[in-house]
């Protein structure tokens, strides 16, 4: 059978990054990456500016760091000096403020004290005793477009956009760039046995937590999903539905996909013209997982989501072009454990690969806390609790019932993966950890 690595390896051959759109750089880019190179259109700063509350002062005029200046203008920031420093001269001055002419140096205000105030007006005829150390060059001064210049690149395409590139890119006065998009995802339930949420079920029936898990998993991992509904076992409730599907970059279904009499998915995934690239992965739980993919009949079809008013869109229709129009399509277990992992395994790696991102899945080393008696004929992904706070990263499993028992993984924050075999895993081994929750987790978006 098929192993774990050698499948990613085939879905990730499928996957290309999706074209370049142009997105409105909101908290919704977080995460994106950049499609075009980022040119400042001024210098930064823009002027000469003082980086402390203190006086703009001539060098000159205090080599030892003491000196009593003349007042002669106050400058904040957002105003513009008027009055330039000479010999025995200093202007009151604020941080982000520009530097008069003549001054070299900015003194802080805590090293001065006043000395002598002619005028009820502050600084006018006011006199100041500087006390600090021999000024170095452009002491507290940033210089016009140390920060940048005009015209240079200050964010390359293929940048990821983080809260400070979006700080960059507004400092530059952009409010859209062309950017990686994030693809669209349908989620598909199936199964003559789920109800929704909202329902409650009759005899033999279970409501369809798999749907907003899935719908979940999907935004954490950045796509933009949208759930379909859920398909009864029979033909004409899947077929429909199979085909509003493959109108998305990415179609995930759970059910279905094992060797039950109704486990119809894969026969109406063909009969849509779906190519199967593998059904059967050797894992536990999620043994029965199916990947394939669609190319687009008609060549060019594609919807270029756009954003108007911070509002993303997706056309119904095609607006522009693409060199390989492809659906892929993941036929996920339908136990809630097995949907997750295989969703970690296979679905966020691909979304990650066509956002233009590394696409993991995210594996780390850690130190079993706890000896593990365990037994399998399948490398088993075990739900688990990843402590990263040590030294030493330290895992341990959860207690856990098998692939239905979805409240088990309630605890955990990650699988520990264990070779297939009849064996007590001691507590001190090392053993290479999925990690579901990490640091690049985003937040959601709205979508129309
Ligand atoms: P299947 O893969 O369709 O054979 O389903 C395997 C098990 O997962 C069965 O016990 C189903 O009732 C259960 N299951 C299927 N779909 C869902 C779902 N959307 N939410 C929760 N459990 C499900
Ligand atoms: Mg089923």
């Amino acid at each position: 059978m098929l192993q774990v690595a050698e499948a990613q390896r085939l879905v990730l051959e499928r996957v290309q990054p999706l074209p370049p759109a142009v997105w409105s750089l909101g908290p919704e880019a977080l995460g994106l990456v950049l499609a075009e190179d980022i040119a400042g259109d001024i210098d930064m700063p823009p002027f000469d500016k003082s980086l402390m509350d203190g006086y703009a002062v001539r060098s000159a005029d205090m080599p030892e760091g003491k000196a009593v200046l003349d007042v002669i203008e106050e400058v904040t920031a957002g105003q513009t000096p008027q009055k330039k420093l000479g010999p025995g001269h200093a202007t009151r001055i604020m941080t982000g403020a520009p530097l008069p002419e003549g001054a070299d140096a900015v003194v802080m205000v805590e090293r001065t004290r006043l000395v002598e105030s002619t005028s009820p007006k502050r600084e006018q005829g006011t006199r100041i005793a500087v006390d600090d150390k021999p000024p170095k060059p452009d002491q507290n001064i940033l210089r016009r477009g140390r920060e940048m210049r005009a015209g240079e690149v200050v964010l390359p395409a293929g940048s990821r956009l983080r809260p400070q590139e979006l700080g960059i890119l507004a400092t530059v006065g952009r409010t859209q760039a062309h950017v990686i998009p994030r693809p669209c995802l349908a989620v598909l339930s199936t199964g003559d046995e789920i109800v929704e949420a909202a329902q409650t079920p009759g005899p033999g029936q279970i409501r369809n937590g798999n749907g907003p898990m899935l719908v979940g998993l999907a935004a954490r991992a950045g796509a933009r999903p949208t759930y379909l509904g859920n398909a009864k076992d029979r033909l004409d409730s899947l077929r429909p539905l199979v085909e509003k599907g493959l109108q998305h970059d990415v179609l995930v279904l759970t059910g279905g996909v094992s060797a039950g009499k109704l486990d119809l998915v894969p026969g109406v995934l063909a009969d849509a013209g779906v190519e199967a690239v593998f059904h059967k992965v050797e894992m536990k739980p999620g043994k029965p997982v199916f990947f394939g993919y669609k190319e687009l009949n008609v060549v060019g079809t594609l919807r270029v989501p756009s954003v108007s008013n911070g509002t993303l869109r997706v056309p119904s229709v095609s607006n522009g072009t693409r060199s390989v129009p492809t659906t892929l399509v993941f036929g996920l277990p339908g136990n809630p454990v097995s949907s997750l992992v295989c969703f970690e395994l296979f679905v966020r790696p691909a979304i990650r690969a066509s956002m233009g991102h590394s696409p993991g899945p995210h594996l780390v080393s850690a130190e079993l806390a706890e000896d593990y008696p365990y037994r399998s004929d399948r490398v088993t992904y075990h739900p688990a609790l990843l402590d990263s706070t040590g030294r030493t990263r330290k895992v341990r499993t959860t207690p856990w019932f098998g692939s239905a028992d979805l409240r088990g993984i309630n605890r955990a924050n990650a699988f520990v993966i264990l070779p297939p075999g009849d064996t007590i895993h001691r507590a001190g081994s090392w053993l290479d950890v999925l990690v579901v929750e990490s640091e690049f987790d985003r937040g959601g978006v709205t979508a129309k």
